[in-house]
Parts: C-alpha cells; sequence; structure tokens
C-alpha cells in the first residue's frame, strides 16, 4: 500500500491529507507526519504552503530537512506547494532568511505577484491537461528562474507557476483547496514511474 506523508508543521495540513486520501482511492494512505524518522517510511511526501520562513526553521530544528534531501536522492517523489516551492528551490531572490534545500533548480521570487495581490483565481493552461485547471493562489511565490532540467508545466506570464525537476513537483498555488486533483493524479503517477 503506498503511504504518502504529508509534512505537518503548518499550511492546510488536513486538506492534503484529504485530497491527496481522495486522489488514491483506496489504494493507498495519506499521513501527517512531524518527526523526522516517520519521512523514510514514505513513498512520497507533500511539502504544503504556510510560511516558508517558519517552516525552514522547523525542518532544520527537527532533522527533517536532511531527511527530505536524502529522500529526493533516493528518488522519493515529493509535491512541494506555495511555501513548499519556495523550499524545494536551489536561490530565492533577495532573501536570505530562509535556506532551500537546493532540490530543484530553480531561483523564487517570494512576492512574484506583488504584496497588493493577496489572493487570486486563474485559470491555467497546464502541459498535458487537455482543459484548464482552476488555481488558487495565497501570498503565491512563483519561479523566476529555471535550469534546463527543469520542465515547465504553466506560465502566467513570464514567470513559471508549475515545474518538474525528475520526482520533484512544484507548485505556486493550492491544489488541495480544489476539487480537480488532476495534478494529484500527476504526482501519484510519478511514483509508478
Ligand atoms: N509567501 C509565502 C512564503 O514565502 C508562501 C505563501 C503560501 O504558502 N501560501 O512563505
Amino acid at each position: 500500500m503506498t503511504k504518502i506523508g504529508v509534512i505537518a508543521f503548518q499550511g492546510d495540513v488536513s486538506e492534503h491529507v484529504l485530497a491527496m486520501q481522495r486522489a488514491l482511492e483506496g489504494k493507498g494512505s495519506a499521513v501527517a507526519i512531524r518527526q523526522a524518522r516517520a519521512v523514510s517510511d514514505c513513498d512520497g511526501l507533500v511539502l504544503p504552503g504556510g510560511e516558508s520562513t517558519a517552516i525552514c526553521r522547523q525542518l532544520e530544528s527537527t532533522g527533517m530537512a536532511q531527511e527530505l534531501i536524502d529522500a529526493a536522492r533516493r528518488g522519493v517523489p515529493i509535491m512541494a506547494t506555495c511555501a513548499g516551492l519556495v523550499l524545494v528551490s536551489r536561490e530565492i531572490e533577495g532573501d536570505c532568511k530562509v535556506r532551500p534545500l537546493g532540490l530543484m533548480d530553480t531561483v523564487i521570487g517570494r512576492n512574484a505577484f506583488g504584496p497588493q495581490r493577496e489572493s487570486f483565481e486563474m485559470d491555467l493552461e497546464v502541459a498535458g491537461f487537455s482543459r484548464p485547471y482552476r488555481a488558487v493562489f495565497i501570498r503565491a511565490p512563483a519561479i523566476v528562474r529555471a535550469g534546463p532540467e527543469v520542465e515547465v508545466l504553466a506560465r502566467l506570464g513570464e514567470i513559471i507557476v508549475a515545474a518538474r525537476q525528475k520526482k520533484i513537483l512544484a507548485l505556486a498555488f493550492h491544489p488541495e483547496l480544489t476539487e480537480d486533483l488532476r495534478f494529484h493524479h500527476l504526482f501519484l503517477k510519478m511514483l509508478e514511474a
């Protein structure tokens, strides 16, 4: 049985667990995890949104940061959303408080849409999806530069809001807040390959 661990320091953890449970359709379970040693039991991981500065501190103080780096090296798929997308990056523009994990060759703008655009919804054209995806953005960061190994899945103008690099899926929006499970299904496919 597939086991997906949702890193549960901050963010809409229960929504992530529920959305993943629905996507798993009984073929596995999703659980909230708070302890570093729980990471190695998981076949896939979700790093939710929240406040990246606070999550960064918790990842480091619990030893979870190193566990995530090790899991990524073993090829364990990771879905990183919103602040999670900040944390898996290589670099954050103009920021020194968050030390990213460096799992993706991306540079992040933390206020990519400007401080006045708190939250909004948008229909996105996503590579491989036959119809648009309604995405919910909340104080969203975005990928402002990406290396050649990064596969861009969706853009808003110049900036990248969904991307994949090998087994890491990074989304600037909140897929746990909508009924549309296409990104969850895409992520679960990454567990098979
Ligand atoms: N802007 C936040 C940060 O960088 C992320 C917001 C979110 O996860 N909804 O921490």
